[in-house]
């Protein structure tokens, strides 16, 4: 029997959450943000629940590859657009469309040798300055790429620094409509938090761009939760009891000794560890679900291995199944935003971090 820990990708939620990101934004279509593998879910594990998108937006052109071979026919966009001049000739074979965010880009653009001419993405820095143009260097730009034989359409793109929070998306749309505004071409501003919390920002969206949303947690946890927004989790983490220790009062939990028992208790060791992909930070008091009703970790996350208390619980004990975030059997939901926080992360970086030895099941 392999080590009883599996991660589960559920279809039906991710077709019922993007179809959550097109109630909020109904006019514009919708890429599916599928870069770091589709958020650690997979790309070829989450296309079946994905393919009602219009499109799918990535990263990487290996990734770009890989939508392809699913047989994708439909758009695919590099969100950083191209690394180096022969990318371009994949993006020609592939039919990539690609971001154009920096006058490097616009160089390889023009030496391109190709009959075919390629749509674009040009980026605007509204603010958030990393990527793109100042809006007072985005029309020049604009105007060299407009010149390029090796250029059909060029479309307007701006990302938030701020969609999910009180600070909001007001002073980047003012710099985007404004050096936009008498621009043709189609826009895409919005992620999942301008989606959810802006309605998409009517009027600068012919595209939307969720990511965190369409796998199924909050933007702005946790001011709002999955739950509130509608959202189902994409993902099932869960394992097994595979030892029960009674405690005595004063015995102590795992390394560092970090937990120690004032009662008699009875602790589950469950067989998922950080070497899975399960935040080693959480303390104890972590959510989890055993046999799907409410408990919490104790002591410290080890490598293959974390501890939970089974003392209120009578019926569990060895070979009880754990969710570690996600839908137990029982149906009840463990949000992976809660244990996210108790990492002081955000459920983005543990979806991303599943673990390669994590079996999965696609469901
Ligand atoms: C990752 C990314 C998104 C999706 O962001 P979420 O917060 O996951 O919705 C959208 N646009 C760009 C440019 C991105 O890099």
């Amino acid at each position: 029997m392999p080590r009883p820990i599996q991660a589960t990708i559920h279809t039906q939620a991710l077709a019922h959450n993007l179809n959550r990101a097109r109630h909020f934004a109904p006019d514009a279509r919708v890429w599916a943000v599928v870069k770091a593998n589709a958020y650690g879910h997979g790309i070829e594990r989450a296309f079946n629940g994905l393919r009602g998108a219009d499109g799918f937006a990535l990263l990487d052109l290996a990734e770009a590859q890989r939508v392809r071979d699913l047989g994708w026919r439909g758009p695919v966009l590099l969100l950083e657009g191209v690394f180096e001049q022969r990318d371009l000739e994949l993006c020609s074979r592939l039919d990539l469309w690609h971001t154009v965010h920096c006058n490097e880009q616009i160089d390889m653009l023009a030496a391109h040798k190709t009959n075919v001419p390629q749509r674009v993405f040009l980026k605007m820095n509204s603010g958030m300055n990393r990527l793109g143009f100042r809006p007072e260097q985005y029309r020049s730009a604009w105007t060299r790429l407009n010149a390029l034989p090796q250029v059909d359409e060029i479309s307007h793109m701006t990302h938030f620094s701020d969609a999910d929070g009180p600070a909001g998306v007001a002073r980047q749309m003012a710099a985007f409509d404004a050096a936009t505004q008498d621009l043709p071409g189609e826009r895409t501003v919005s992620n999942s938090a301008a989606t959810l919390r802006h309605g998409g920002v009517p009027g600068a969206n012919d595209w939307v761009r969720p990511g965190i949303a369409v796998y199924g947690s909050a933007p702005d946890f946790p001011e709002n939760s999955a739950e509130t927004w509608g959202l189902q989790p994409a993902m099932t983490l869960e394992a097994r009891v595979i030892g029960v220790q009674h405690l005595q009062p004063g015995d102590t939990v795992g390394y560092g000794s970090s937990f120690r028992a004032e009662v008699p208790m009875r602790v589950g060791t469950v067989a998922c560890g950080y070497a899975d992909g399960y935040p080693r930070i959480c303390p104890t008091g972590t959510p989890v679900l055993i046999d799907g009703q409410p408990g919490h970790t104790l002591g410290r996350v080890s490598m293959d291995m974390l501890c939970v208390d089974l003392t209120p619980l009578p019926n569990a004990g060895q070979g009880s199944t754990v969710t570690l975030w996600g839908r137990a059997h029982n149906g009840r939901v463990l949000p992976m935003d809660d244990v996210a926080a108790r990492a002081g992360t955000l459920a983005y970086e543990l979806m991303c971090a599943l673990a390669a030895r994590v079996p999965v099941v696609v469901e």
